[in-house]
C-alpha cells in the first residue's frame, strides 16, 4: 500500500507542551505525514502554528464527527482535539521530484528523486550513478531517459544499466589505458559490485588499485597517472600522490 498523509480539519483546540507550553484554538488543518510528522496550519502564511517533526508516536482517534490527536517526542507533546463537526481524509502521497519522462512499463510519470528515477504509478526504480545528469533525450531501445555521467570521459547512456552499462562503457574506453605506478603492469577497469575502480593486472601479486573518480580526465600528473577534474577540484587519480599534492611547503 502506498504511504498516506492524513488530513484532519475543523474547529480545534491545539495544546503544545514542551520548552514553552501553549494553547490555541481556531479553524485549522492538521497534516499527519507518513513519517508521523504533524503540522497544524491556520489561515495565515506558510508556517504551521504548531508542529512536531517525526515524533516517536502519533495516536489518532476519530468517530466520524470528532477527533483527537496526540503526538509525542521526548519531552514534547502535541494534542489536537476537535470542538465541532470536522473533516477527516487520507490521501496517497509519494516523494516529489523533477519530472523526467514516462515509464515504459506502465506509462506513468517518471520523476528524479534522491539519486534515482522512480515511477509514480508502479514500483519501477532506476538507481543513478553518483553525479549523473539526466538528459532531455530518451533511449531508443527502451524509452527511458538518458543520462550523462563523468567517469574519465563524459558518457551518455540509458539510465537502465541492463540496457547500457556504465562499467562496460568505462572498461571499453579506459581498460589498460594507464600503467600501475608500482609495478608497470596495465591498470584494468574492474567493477565487481557496481563500484568502478582501476586495479593492477598483476593482482594479487600487486594490490595497487584506485577508485574511479566522478570526473573527467584533464591532463597527466607528473607521476604518470591521469589527473581528473571533479566537483571538488582537480586531482591525480592517486588521492595520495605526493607529486600532485606536496604535503607541506617546509618538506621541500
Ligand atoms: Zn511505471
Ligand atoms: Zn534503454
Ligand atoms: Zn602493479
Ligand atoms: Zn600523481
Amino acid at each position: 500500500m502506498p504511504p498516506q498523509t492524513r488530513i484532519l480539519a475543523g474547529d480545534c483546540t491545539v495544546r503544545f507542551e514542551g520548552t514553552r507550553d501553549r494553547i490555541q484554538r481556531g479553524h485549522v488543518v492538521v497534516l499527519v505525514k507518513p513519517d508521523r510528522t504533524v503540522l497544524v496550519h491556520d489561515a495565515d502564511g506558510y508556517q504551521p502554528v504548531a508542529w512536531l517533526t517525526r515524533p516517536d508516536d502519533v495516536t489518532i482517534e476519530h468517530d466520524g464527527t470528532a477527533f483527537s490527536l496526540r503526538a509525542h517526542a521526548d519531552s514534547q507533546e502535541l494534542l489536537v482535539t476537535s470542538n465541532a463537526a470536522c473533516g477527516f481524509e487520507s490521501f496517497d502521497v509519494s516523494d516529489a521530484g523533477v519530472p523526467v519522462g514516462t515509464c515504459p512499463d506502465c506509462d506513468g510519470p517518471l520523476i528524479r528523486v534522491r539519486g534515482e528515477i522512480a515511477c509514480l504509478d508502479c514500483e519501477e526504480r532506476y538507481g543513478l550513478p553518483a553525479g549523473a545528469t539526466v538528459l532531455d533525450d530518451h533511449c531508443e531501445e527502451c524509452g527511458l531517459p538518458r543520462m550523462r555521467v563523468d567517469r574519465g570521459d563524459a558518457f551518455e547512456l540509458c539510465v537502465d544499466y541492463a540496457c547500457e552499462s556504465l562499467s562496460a562503457a568505462v572498461r571499453e574506453r579506459f581498460d589498460e589505458e594507464w600503467t600501475c605506478p608500482d609495478c608497470g603492469a596495465p591498470l584494468r577497469v574492474r567493477s565487481p559490485d557496481g563500484r568502478i575502480f582501476l586495479g593492477c593486472e598483476a593482482y594479487p601479486d600487486c594490490e595497487t588499485s584506485f577508485s574511479f573518480p566522478a570526473g573527467t580526465v584533464v591532463d597527466d600528473c607528473e607521476c604518470g597517472l591521469p589527473r581528473f577534474r571533479t566537483a571538488s577540484g582537480e586531482r591525480c587519480l592517486d588521492g595520495g600522490c605526493e607529486v600532485d599534492q606536496p604535503r607541506t611547503e617546509s618538506a621541500q
